[in-house]
């Protein structure tokens, strides 16, 4: 099976879907792995990393798009890109597969097998092939990084004989993977952090790690089968605002990472709400990508409100640690092709009664087969 790792093309993208090492577990188990020229350069990977390891590195995109047997990648492609994978291949990548109806149809007269790592299942035997979790779980630890170099103070309380300085305040909106790293990163550097989600485990989940939990009575919030919270009503939401108020007025940090999967993520903090909080107080808004948490931001820029709130609404959060990004990436990309990988033919053979692949891939055989997106 020949697989081919594409050089990533959104000008904000810095990670690479292979790293060296996955590309070593690749190359024994059998794989003809060939990588594009500069795969690595933004995450410390050099093309001869990759050769040492038994990948080839070709400055062909195009006729290697063509001729890959699987394809890994970070973004979604082009449409211009599906148009040239042959029949048959298979192309794993994130795919936001809400929003792009007409990729996947494209994938499907390309009769190409479209894999969607958002899709993969959150089960203990996906477990290693999350991508979502790997991402989400350095995005959380880079957004307490980020408003830690934005304030104009420090974390940690400091005793000095010059008098004391309190431990900042934090704020935790959203209490999943990347909620939890906030909360512990925000722990360690020696804040003082509370926590908000509308699932009650979570809340638990931030009490254990030594944050404050914030418990508002929103009523019924159960979440999904695979962990994932809700939407809440319109009536839930305005209560949930309106709590968080005056947490949001006392903190020097608010970290919103709230989301509901398949949906825009909710506004939580209004503009009244921004508009209370004292002057150098940072907002880091994990959402911002996709919408946003937070009234008034802007997705992938940082701005300054009339009180003096910085608003940072960057894209891409992960990248930012851009080796450890594709490492934990490239592990799940290698962790999938090895749990399928059929050692006689030397290929990813798709079966669609698997439950992981059925949780995840999108169009096989000319035809949409995922039961959410066959409409
Ligand atoms: P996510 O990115 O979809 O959402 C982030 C958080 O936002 C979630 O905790 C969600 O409850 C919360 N949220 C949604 N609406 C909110 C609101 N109005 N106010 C406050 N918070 C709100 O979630 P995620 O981080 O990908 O994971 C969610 C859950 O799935 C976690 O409990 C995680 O432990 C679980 N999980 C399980 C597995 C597995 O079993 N293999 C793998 C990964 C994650």
């Amino acid at each position: 099976m020949k697989i081919f790792a594409p050089k990533e093309t959104d000008p904000i993208e810095t990670r690479a879907s292979l790293d060296p090492a996955a590309v070593k577990k690749l190359v024994g188990l059998g794989a003809e792995v060939i990588v594009e020229s500069g795969l690595g350069l933004l995450s410390d990977h050099p093309d001869s990393s990759y050769e040492e390891v038994g990948a080839t590195v070709t400055s062909d995109r195009a006729g290697s798009l063509g001729s890959a047997d699987l394809v890994t990648r970070v973004r979604k492609p082009s449409s211009d890109e599906v148009g040239l994978l042959k029949e048959g291949a298979i192309h794993i990548s994130f795919l936001d597969p809400f929003n792009e109806p007409d990729l996947i149809k494209q994938f499907a007269t390309q009769k190409s097998t479209a894999i969607s790592l958002e899709m993969v299942p959150r089960t203990t035997l996906a477990q290693k092939m999350d991508a979502i979790s790997s991402q989400a779980n350095l995005a959380g630890y880079v957004s307490v990084i980020t408003a830690a170099n934005r304030l104009n103070g420090i974390f940690p309380m400091m005793m000095t004989p010059a008098g004391t300085i309190s431990p900042a305040k934090v704020f935790v909106v959203g209490i999943g993977v990347a909620g939890l790293q906030a909360i512990a990163t925000a722990k360690r550097l020696g804040a003082r952090v509370t926590a908000f989600d509308v699932r009650p485990e979570a809340l638990e989940q931030a009490e254990s790690l030594g944050a404050k939990a914030l418990r508002i009575d929103l009523g019924e919030t159960s979440g999904t089968d695979q962990g994932y919270a809700k939407e809440l009503t319109p009536e839930q939401i305005e209560k949930q605002v309106e709590a968080q108020a005056k947490v949001c007025a006392q903190s020097d940090v608010v970290i919103t990472t709230a989301k509901v999967f398949g949906r825009k993520p909710p506004v939580l903090i209004k503009k009244d709400v921004v508009a209370g909080m004292q002057p150098g107080s940072v907002i880091v808004d994990l959402a911002a990508e996709t919408g946003g948490n937070v009234e008034g931001i802007t997705p992938g820029e940082e701005t300054v409100t009339e009180n003096g709130v910085k608003l940072v609404g960057l894209a891409n959060f992960e990248g930012q640690v851009s080796k450890h990004a594709s490492q934990v990436l490239a592990a799940n990309f290698a962790n999938m092709i090895e749990h399928f990988w059929d050692e006689e033919t030397k290929s990813v053979p798709i079966n669609l009664e698997d439950e992981i692949q059925k949780g995840c891939v999108i169009t096989h055989d000319g035809t949409v087969v995922h039961d959410r997106f066959k409409d």
